[in-house]
């Protein structure tokens, strides 16, 4: 699925809903490589009245991105419900909200990425050097163990 496109002609004034699936295709196509996969249901709810067509975005799914510590692909949950209406007078014509979806998903994403505590990848972390706090774990390898390690064998 690469775009959302509303098909605005041909139905009389009314209420209908339109279902899209937003996935990593969806997400490539705006050449944001931060976004690692996604899974998205997009539910617009259209009302077409008179010369006017008004949008109510549902978004619901999850978004694959790099963790910020590990960068380990990390599952972020997005459960969008804009309170912004979208509007369009042009209501013969295909709407197309992409833009719209591709916003809103990107701002739900939370500002720090990172796994639920234990869950980052240790050897990217430790690698990265980014571990902060602690270090029991990466001790034993720690350059400092190993070399201690090395002089104690002599
Ligand atoms: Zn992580």
């Amino acid at each position: 699925m690469k775009s959302i496109i509303i098909p605005l002609g041909g139905w009389a004034a009314g209420e209908r809903t339109f279902r899209f699936h937003a996935d990593s295709e969806f997400f490539q196509a705006f050449d944001n490589t931060e976004i690692l996969n996604a899974d998205v249901e997009v539910e617009v709810r259209v009302v077409k009245e008179g010369a006017k067509a008004e949008a109510e975005l549902h978004l619901r799914g999850t978004v694959t991105v790099p963790c910020d510590r590990c960068l380990e692909p990390l599952q972020v949950p997005v459960e969008e419900d804009p309170s912004e209406e979208f509007s369009t007078e042009l209501v013969k014509e295909d709407w197309d909200l992409s833009q719209a979806v591709y916003d809103y998903i990107c701002l739900s994403l939370p500002m720090q990425r990172v796994h639920p505590e234990g869950e980052c990848n240790p050897d990217t972390v430790r690698f990265l050097g980014q571990d902060g706090r602690g270090n029991e774990e990466a001790a034993p390898s720690s350059p400092f163990a190993a070399l201690k390690g090395l002089f104690e064998s002599k």
